[in-house]
């Protein structure tokens, strides 16, 4: 973004109140000559803060403040926004992982092997539908019924927010896990990013912008 001098301030402002207004008028407004305002305006419309229209004159463009909001928000990183990943091992009963997700309050449990690796991911509707047929909950372990690697959709910290989000809409999913590659093909778990982690700091980018 860039700085705005004062007077860019002041001419925004006058735009803004007043708009739409030519050049003439706003250079009235400030006691100044058209020629003293030309690189002003000039500035003031190429960078999209107004948007300027033969023969009505300079108006002010709502949409861009929107906008660099926007643009900013998309080019946050996970690494900043990634919430704490809720695991259990890959042995846990479903019965058990289903207890944890209401402990926990979350919609998807990460399956870990031994090390902490990513093996497998589990939804709600993966435990629902085990639960739907008569099998003994306590005995079936989440690894039967788990998304496994490499199937698993997965983000890694340095990428941002909108590819997460391109990732999640594409594919069908509430939520990513957020890895880190080692060798042979094993990801280390470090975090997960949510729809909710988006809607979450969709808003607290745009509400610290508005005040
Ligand atoms: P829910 O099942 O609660 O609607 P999702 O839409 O996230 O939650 O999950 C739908 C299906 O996609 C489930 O079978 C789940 O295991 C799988 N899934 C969820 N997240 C991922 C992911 N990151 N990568 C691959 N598969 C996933």
């Amino acid at each position: 973004m860039i700085k705005l001098t004062k007077r860019q301030d002041e001419i925004l402002e006058i735009v803004k109140q007043n708009g739409p207004i030519t050049g003439k008028e706003i250079a009235e407004k400030l006691s100044l000559t058209r020629a003293a305002l030309r690189p002003d305006l000039a500035i003031l419309t190429m960078s999209g803060n107004l948007d300027a229209r033969p023969r009505v004159g300079y108006f002010f463009n709502d949409n861009y403040e929107v906008k660099l909001q926007a643009k900013e928000f998309i080019h946050q990183k996970v690494t900043d926004y990634k919430a704490h990943p809720i695991v259990v091992e890959k042995s846990t009963s479903v019965y058990d992982a289903i207890v944890q997700l209401f402990l926990e309050d979350v919609g998807t449990l990460y399956a870990v092997d031994t090390e902490g690796h990513l093996a497998g991911v589990i939804s709600r509707k993966d435990l629902l539908r085990a639960s739907l047929g008569n099998r003994n909950l306590h005995e079936l372990p989440v690894s039967v019924i788990m998304t496994r690697m490499p199937n698993i959709i997965t983000i890694n910290p340095d990428e941002t927010l909108l590819e997460a989000a391109k990732k999640m809409i594409n594919n069908h999913i509430d939520s990513l896990p957020v890895v880190k590659e080692e060798q042979n093909n094993t990801y280390l778990l470090v975090g997960r990013i949510t729809k909710t982690t988006i809607t979450k700091a969709y808003l607290e980018i745009m509400e610290e912008k508005s005040h």
